[in-house]
């Protein structure tokens, strides 16, 4: 049994067979889904999906890229969100200076804010990081050390980030970028301790290979799944055992 960590369903992509992709995913063994939020409206979509859905969790959160159009009460919603049964996360939060969409100094004005509501809330975060490590390290090793639990998803660093990460206590989850020809990401998967490791697809997005560059869905994850399973040495059963332990117990589900 699998947990898919990071999934985004409600998207329009998945409009025409919503209910089916998620069938499918239990299908393919996968028990729970986690879908996250982007902005308000998403957030919201999230949290409806999960009450659609018994297998589906939602995370809730203003993603950097967002940010600039959050709604000035923002946090606000979002605690009120937090309040739901089944929200088990603060995310997508970060920082991603590729796309400029938002200036710097509001993603992490935006960003500061939530860390400190999932301090409150007792909830873990799923970061999203492109671009900008020095700033996302320097936030969360100052201020933030030993006061949140987390995952850094769809891992893009190198080796000496991944260490960084895991000195600060977070988990560390792939996505089908690990069955890319010359990804980078495999190399770091195979060395992540393995009560750190955790599977997401960030479907739509980052389908892996055979189905590279279509629809990406939660049925997949054994595809990545075994992909990092041939990388690590181990069976593909011990690693859906440990990283669905991890996820469970990260999120509480
Ligand atoms: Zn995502």
């Amino acid at each position: 049994m699998f947990v898919e960590t990071h999934a985004h369903l409600n998207l329009n992509q998945f409009d025409v067979d919503r209910d089916e992709v998620v069938q499918c995913a239990q299908e393919n063994g996968i028990e729970k889904i986690i879908n996250i939020g982007i902005d308000i409206p998403t957030s919201n979509e999230s949290i409806r999906l999960a009450e659609t859905y018994e297998s589906v969790y939602a995370a809730v959160g203003m993603h950097p890229n967002d940010a600039v159009k959050a709604p000035l009460d923002y946090l606000k919603q979002v605690t009120t969100m937090l309040k739901h049964p089944k929200v088990v996360a603060i995310g997508e939060i970060g920082l991603d200076y590729y796309w400029d969409y938002t200036p710097a100094d509001i993603q992490k004005r935006v960003l500061r804010e939530q860390l400190e509501l999932a301090i409150m809330a007792d909830l873990p975060v799923i970061i999203h990081t492109r671009n900008a490590w020095p700033d996302i390290l320097e936030i969360l090793e100052s201020d933030f050390a030993n006061k949140l639990r987390g995952v850094f998803h769809c891992f893009s660093g190198d080796a000496e980030h991944a260490q960084r990460v895991l000195d600060l206590g977070y988990h560390i989850s792939f996505t089908g970028v690990l069955t890319f020809k010359n990804s980078r990401a495999i190399d770091i998967a195979a060395t992540i301790p393995a009560e750190r490791l955790m599977l997401e697809t960030d479907c739509p997005f980052m389908a892996p290979v055979p189905h590279r560059g279509k629809r990406c869905e939660p049925a997949y994850i054994p595809i990545i799944a075994e992909t990092l399973a041939h990388a690590r040495k181990i069976n593909i059963e011990e690693l859906a055992a440990q990283t669905t332990a991890n996820a469970r117990n990260l999120f509480h589900i």
